[in-house]
């Protein structure tokens, strides 16, 4: 045996290391003690899988207000909501007529009448400017975004989003 304290040989079975008077039992150096092992991160819930769920970082939309409305409501009025999209004018006044029940409907008939005033804008200053060249062309490319615009709220309602128009909700007007 060899003291590991002062390296001298040491009888086999010695108790205490007869240079030193180190113990013997003790010899081999104290093992650095583990470090607190750094607890996982607790998920919060567990897929079916097994494999943890880490809730996501919450991002909130500014343009987004579905929070603001009752599931119940945005079931319930759903396809009253889809008519001033679907329909135009004649959907817009039947929304109108039906909104005062439902916040959403409400929402979505502010939307669209956003959406209508843009268009009819857009028709008049066309209508009036059409001898020009290039006013019409405008008019012709801001009918299609506005028709793509009404297309992308259709789809909004049918998922039961109340998210603001594109676009035509920066124009400040009908907050
Ligand atoms: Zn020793």
């Amino acid at each position: 045996m060899i003291c590991s304290k002062c390296g001298a040989e040491v009888a086999e079975g010695a108790m205490f290391c007869t240079t030193c008077g180190a113990p013997m039992n003790a010899a081999a150096p104290n093992p650095v003690p583990n470090p607190t092992p750094t607890p996982a991160p607790t998920p919060d819930t567990f897929a079916g899988n097994g494999a943890p769920v880490y809730a996501a970082p919450i991002y909130m939309d500014p343009k987004d207000h579905t929070a603001e409305f009752s599931a119940k409501d945005i079931s319930d009025n759903k396809v009253i909501a889809l008519l001033p999209y679907l329909m135009g004018t004649m959907g817009l006044i039947i929304a109108i007529l039906a909104q005062k029940d439902s916040a959403y409907v409400a929402f979505h008939v502010r939307q669209a009448l956003k959406l209508t005033v843009c268009t009819v804008l857009v028709g008049f200053i066309t209508l009036i400017l059409c001898w020009t060249i290039i006013v019409p062309i405008i008019g012709a490319i801001a009918a299609v975004v506005l028709l793509v615009v009404d297309i992308i709220c259709f789809f909004r309602v049918c998922s039961g989003k109340a998210i603001e128009a594109p676009i035509v909700s920066s124009f400040g007007f009908l907050k």
